[in-house]
């Protein structure tokens, strides 16, 4: 579907526009880059190198019950980040976004945390398969949909090495 040329041109694109947006905001602190574990880890790890203003880098992880790979709602928390969030300026991380529960999940438990300001990026949207009514600040790719690996994303934990991103046959 993407292959990885077209992908480092994308990620690197963002990561222009996400240092600008960093750059502008008035944060007193650095922004927190919070990845989504595990599927964010490759994308986040590109992207934030080339970020051109500093910042700090957490994650989180989070596992949804139901039919395997696919978000049912039921979200529950498996690692929080290690950092305080009160206060800080957040861009979200995750590689895709699908039915939306997990990012409404997400945004929500950064609400309760008291963070003073979220951004959220993915790699993925898949927005015909929303069921909850989000979008992210910052997409690289919209995708149709169907399922896909590669650079991060998998099926049974495997396939998440691949440098591409392919759609399942
Ligand atoms: P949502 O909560 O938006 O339904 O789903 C988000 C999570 O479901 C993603 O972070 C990802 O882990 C998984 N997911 C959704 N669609 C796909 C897909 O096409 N491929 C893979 N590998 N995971 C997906
Ligand atoms: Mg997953």
């Amino acid at each position: 579907m993407f292959g990885q040329r077209e992908i480092e041109r994308r990620v690197r694109h963002m990561a222009g526009e996400l240092s600008a947006f960093m750059a502008e905001s008035n944060s007193r602190e650095p922004w927190v880059v919070l990845g989504v574990l595990r599927g964010a880890f490759i994308f986040m790890a590109d992207l934030v190198r080339h970020l051109t203003v500093p910042v700090e880098l957490d994650f989180i992880r989070i596992q949804s019950y139901g039919q395997s790979d696919t978000s049912s709602g039921n979200i529950t928390l498996l690692n929080e980040p290690a950092l305080v969030m009160a206060g800080r300026s957040v861009l979200l991380v995750d590689d895709i976004l699908d039915t939306g529960n997990s990012m409404v999940w997400l945004v929500n438990y950064l609400n309760n945390q008291k963070v003073e300001n979220i951004r959220t990026c993915v790699l993925l949207d898949k927005p015909a398969r929303r069921l909850v009514e989000v979008a992210a600040d910052y997409v690289g790719f919209v995708v149709p949909p169907l399922f896909v690996v590669g650079y991060g994303l998998d099926m049974g934990q495997k396939y998440r090495q691949l440098p591409g991103i392919y759609q399942l046959p």
